[in-house]
């Protein structure tokens, strides 16, 4: 048993599941410790982050296994799958799994944690039979986010497959049941889509006519999630119009709604709708974007999530990413 695994199990079975993790011992990095040559301490010190940085990790052995692997590449943001994302199976979360799940975590620097939904759900179906299936599993998301404690639920808007108009009223209409049958501290937030087909989600303007549709009762508990990757293939120039496109998005959704960002680079064209996610810095998009979002003071409070592929190194090439991003913050 490794002492990560160790002190996890010990924190575990206390009393006191909700007690505040101790202390760090971490000490700050300092400029002067750099050497030349050597990657900057604040690269690799998730301490260093003004903002949240990590990415979406495995839950394979049980959810408290992904503060292993967030710890293991340095992060200080997790985000996780509550169930197997790609089955209808549902699974509530025991107070048992829960308080090992939050013990795990108390012992890494994560301060900010979501889940992704599963892609099964579609609120916009005009198929009643699978838009009630998709209401039911969607309430299980939530469910499982509030137990575990979680900050954010990312979940991806349906696709209309007949009308458009209809499609978006039924998404907004699903969620409004959801959120209002499963209250708990986890925000939904929608994340902007590539536009494929028929799915919603692949404006500024669009996202944020579903956000308004929402009562006022409920603001507080919705904002948006935008993926570098799906917006570019969106259309959204973040290459040669970085300005643009961001003072677009503060127009239309508003950066006071925006509460995450999933940092990908993509394999595809821009305008291209297709969703192909590539190492930050080696896609179409290229490193330049992404330095600028990472010192970009609109952005600076806002968690960020990789979802960049893994290849045969899963935590090095993860970790490799959240250095990168690092350097890009310090001004590299
Ligand atoms: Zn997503
Ligand atoms: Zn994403």
């Amino acid at each position: 048993m490794t002492p990560a695994k160790k002190r996890a199990t010990a924190t575990a079975t206390a009393a006191a599941p909700t007690k505040a993790p101790a202390a760090r011992k971490q000490t700050p990095a300092k400029w002067t410790d750099h050497e030349v040559g050597q990657p900057h301490p604040a690269a690799t010190d998730p301490a260093s982050d003004s903002a949240p940085l990590g990415a979406h990790v495995s839950i394979a052995g049980g959810t408290a296994e992904a503060a292993l692997r967030s710890r293991e590449i340095g992060a200080s943001a997790a985000q996780i799958f509550t169930k197997q994302a790609n089955r209808w199976a549902e699974r509530d979360i025991e107070p048992a799994e829960a308080e090992a799940y939050r013990a795990a975590f108390a012992d890494t620097a994560v301060r900010w944690q979501c889940a992704h939904d599963s892609y099964l759900i579609n609120l916009a179906s005009p198929d009643p039979e699978l838009r009630a299936r998709s209401i039911e599993s969607f309430r299980a998301e939530l469910r499982r986010c509030h137990a575990l404690g979680l900050d954010a639920l990312v979940s991806h808007p349906g696709n209309y497959m007949d009308e458009r108009a209809s499609g978006l009223q039924r998404n907004v209409d699903g969620i409004i049941e959801a959120l209002e049958a499963e209250v708990g501290p986890t925000r939904l937030l929608m994340e902007l889509t590539a536009g494929q087909g028929t799915v919603l989600g692949g404006t500024f303007e669009e996202m944020a006519d579903l956000l308004d549709r929402i009562p006022a009762a409920l603001q507080s508990r919705v904002g948006v999630c935008l993926d570098t990757a799906h917006v570019w293939a969106a259309g959204y120039d973040l290459r040669e119009d970085f300005d643009g496109v961001w003072a677009r998005f503060g127009d239309t959704i508003g950066f006071e709604r925006l509460g995450c960002l999933h940092l990908n680079d993509s394999k595809a064209a821009l305008g291209s709708h297709l969703d192909r996610h590539e190492l930050i810095g080696e896609g179409t998009i290229g490193a330049d974007p992404f330095r600028r979002i990472m010192t970009d003071p609109r952005l600076q409070r806002v968690p960020r999530i990789i979802e960049t592929p893994k290849g045969d190194a899963p935590a090095a090439t993860d970790a490799r990413m959240l250095s990168l991003l690092r350097s890009f913050a310090a001004g590299g």
